[in-house]
């Protein structure tokens, strides 16, 4: 029995006055599954991302979401949430408050946007900062209060862009295990753009190592490594010769 894929892109192309974002990108996602787009600045990672999110629409191709065609749906119609490297909380407001804001302009009732709340904290480690004003976090915790504002929209898709990169090093290992483990323990699909090799190769069961705006290979890690199919993936990941 062959299952269908979560997400489906299907040649997807994507040009801006005649400038190269991506060209038939494709792509199957099985669910629950943690995928990494990896590849060089300028590649095409962001614009595959926001391709999939519906922040742009492609010039050409096709893109399903859990069996729904929706290339050309709104970003609000395709039931996915979003991690973006600038963590993207309001200032003004506080760590409840930026975790619960989505869940109320659904007019989720109260009760229950606390429950959330409450769960959502437990799982990313910030129970106990519900009051504070993102500006008295550090940048770990700034982040972890954006993964927590993904996991209350209960979405089973999760589009991340660049999430850990501006964390030095040792957060950005903290951080990286956390997502892992949000991952696994709610059984999420995760699209995730890096251009660390190491972040992709040791997070993500398929990379799909991009290009100049192509996709050059799609693996495991273990398959990039031992089987790259061309130099670019090989010296991309570091693969013996
Ligand atoms: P990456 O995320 O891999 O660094 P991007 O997807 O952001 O790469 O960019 C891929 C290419 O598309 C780059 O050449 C970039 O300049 C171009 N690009 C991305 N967004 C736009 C846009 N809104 N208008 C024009 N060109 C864009
Ligand atoms: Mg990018």
């Amino acid at each position: 029995m062959t299952t269908q894929p979560f997400v489906s892109l299907k040649g997807i192309g994507k040009r801006w006055n005649g400038k190269l974002g991506v060209e038939d990108v494709s792509l199957d996602i099985p669910e629950g599954a943690f995928v990494a787009l990896l590849g060089p600045s300028g590649c095409g990672k962001s614009t595959t991302l926001r391709l999939l999110a519906g922040l742009e629409i492609p010039d050409e191709g096709k893109i399903v979401i859990d069996g729904r065609d929706v290339t050309t749906s709104a970003a609000s119609d395709r039931n996915l949430s979003m991690v973006f490297q600038s963590y993207a909380l309001f200032p003004h407001l506080s760590v409840a408050e930026n975790v619960m804001f989505g869940l109320k302009v659904r007019r989720v009732p109260r009760a229950e946007r606390l429950e959330k709340l409450k769960r959502a904290l437990e799982i990313t480690g910030l129970t106990g900062l519900e009051d504070r004003k993102p500006g008295e976090l550090s940048g770990g915790q700034r982040q972890r209060v954006a993964l927590a504002r993904a996991i209350v929209a209960g979405q089973r898709l999760c589009l991340m862009d660049e999430p850990l990169s501006n964390l030095d090093a040792k957060l950005r290992n903290a951080v990286r295990k956390d997502i892992k483990k949000l991952q696994r323990d709610l059984g999420i699909t995760v699209v995730y753009v890096t251009h660390d090799q190491t972040e992709a190769m040791s997070m993500a069961d398929i990379v799909v190592l991009m290009k100049d705006g192509r996709i050059q290979q799609i693996g495991s890690p273990q398959e990039l490594y031992s089987a790259p199919v061309n130099t670019f993936v090989a010296e991309f990941v570091g693969a013996p010769p």
